[in-house]
């Protein structure tokens, strides 16, 4: 065996002794295999059958992955923060690695994840439905739960009509590639979430971007734009790295003197702002001047899945011009009665959302007066500023190791030298895992130089 060299007639690829071995740890090969009268066609149909033929031939599209060891070394280095697998979650507190670590790093802001109603609308659900929809939204995949879901949804943010999707991403998706097409502008600030630069892309038309919050180099933009064109300014409701909020009020002078449409991504808004939770555009009390009102489930509604709200005629359009909608199967049925359940409490349970501010308020000013640098957050979106990235990641396995469960940001997300750990609260929270959170943060800023 030790004396063949196969050389591979297509790729000029040669069995390695590696491969030998690999070979020798597979199935056991026919015994006509290492016969030097086979051709090396027959030899390398029949060694593909043992090994991958990534190990055979030279594939340039992977090269990128076998030079990819950031990962790697920061997992060896036991400071990787990410793909750590839940084993039990009771709502403010989960298990992590054997050990229970309170939860600062969810979007669960009502937390609704466990609510009795939410878990028995979602049970009863599944028992009558099944597990899944099987089938778009657009074909056989429709509930009359979907539509309950839409009717109270387009209630709930004052809006004639909604699409229920089935994630946030793709209601995004959905909402700027269905209505912005060729030779239409979409405006986007810099800090918008993925999913909406994603739209941009996805859709035909052109992508114009300003700088964060600069509503006066957008409008510079805005200027040069030939008249009826068909535009759309689209930002979020609560930026969800920086928690800050946007200024609909002045967006929406802009938009109407520019004649632009104006959408609002509510992820990080509902549940939290307004006076129902109903969002930012019902915080400022501009409902009627936003156009579009997107949103996720997978935040304050606790599950997953994402909406569009907005006129009758423009949600009958993305009805049948969505293709993150009508080529993807449909919310499932557990889902959505639990989102339903979920919205219902929400109204039924404003306590929630007063408690969620008192949390929200706590560990703010507590940081605040730790000396952390939190940046403008107004929101219980609360990002700490670490510094390096290597800094970051050890001062984010010190919290862990204390206990504590908070999301790194590091770049693309941010420059090099901003890292920061993005905590996030809930209403469920109590005074104690909040207090037990800045005291991990106050002995580890010390030690780690950053306060
Ligand atoms: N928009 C914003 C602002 C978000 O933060 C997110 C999720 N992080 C989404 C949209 C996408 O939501 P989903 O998780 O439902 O896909």
């Amino acid at each position: 065996m030790a004396a063949v060299t196969v050389v591979f007639r297509n790729t000029g690829a040669q069995l390695t002794p590696w491969h030998a071995v690999a070979l020798t740890r597979g199935p056991a090969p026919p015994c006509d295999f290492w016969d030097p009268r086979l051709s090396c066609t027959d030899l390398s149909t029949r060694v593909a059958d043992f090994v991958r033929t990534e190990t055979l031939q030279h594939i340039a599209l992977f090269d990128k992955c076998k030079s990819f060891t950031r990962a790697r070394e920061i997992q060896a280095a036991g400071l990787y923060p990410y793909f750590k697998p839940i084993t039990q979650s009771e709502d403010t507190v989960v298990v992590i690695e054997g050990e229970p670590r309170v939860m600062m790093g969810s979007n669960n802001y009502l937390g609704l994840t466990h609510h009795p109603d939410v878990l028995a609308a979602a049970k009863a659900a599944l028992e009558r439905y099944g597990s899944g929809c099987t089938g778009s939204r657009f074909l056989n995949g429709t509930l009359d739960l979907h539509e309950r879901l839409e009717i109270e949804l387009a209630e709930f943010f004052d809006k004639e009509s909604c699409l229920v999707f089935s994630t946030g991403y793709q209601a995004n998706l959905g909402v700027i590639s269905g209505l912005v097409g060729r030779g239409d502008l979409v405006f986007l600030d810099k800090l918008d979430h993925a999913s909406i630069v994603d739209g941009a892309k996805m859709s035909h038309g052109e992508t114009v971007r300003f700088n964060h919050g600069d509503l006066a180099g957008l409008e510079r933009k805005l200027q040069r734009v030939p008249a009826n064109t068909g535009m759309m300014i689209i930002v979020d409701g609560v930026y969800s790295m920086e928690g800050d909020i946007a200024d609909l009020p002045a967006l929406i002078k802009v938009a109407q003197k520019y004649c632009a449409a104006l959408a609002v991504d509510d992820a990080h808004s509902v549940g939290v702002l307004g006076p129902k939770g109903d969002g930012t555009a019902a915080h400022f009390g501009v409902t009627d001047e936003v156009d579009l009102i997107v949103g996720t489930f997978s935040k304050s509604l606790a599950s997953i899945g994402g909406f569009a709200a907005g006129s009758e005629s423009v949600i009958h359009y993305l009805k049948h011009h969505a293709r993150p909608m009508i080529f993807t199967a449909a919310l499932p049925p557990a889902n959505t009665a639990g989102v339903l359940a979920a919205l219902r409490v929400l109204q039924q349970e404003p306590e929630r959302r007063e408690r969620l501010w008192v949390n929200t308020r706590r560990l703010q000013d507590g940081l605040r007066g730790l000396g952390f640098e939190i940046g403008p957050t107004e929101t219980p979106i609360i990002p700490v500023l670490i510094g390096p990235l290597e800094k970051t990641f050890l001062f984010w396995r010190q919290l862990f190791d204390a206990g504590v469960f908070t999301n790194p940001v590091v770049p693309p997300a941010v420059p090099p030298s901003q890292c920061r750990l993005r905590t996030s609260l809930m209403a469920t929270h109590t005074a104690e895992q909040i207090d037990q959170a800045l005291e991990a943060f106050a002995r580890l800023g010390k030690e780690l130089g950053v306060i």
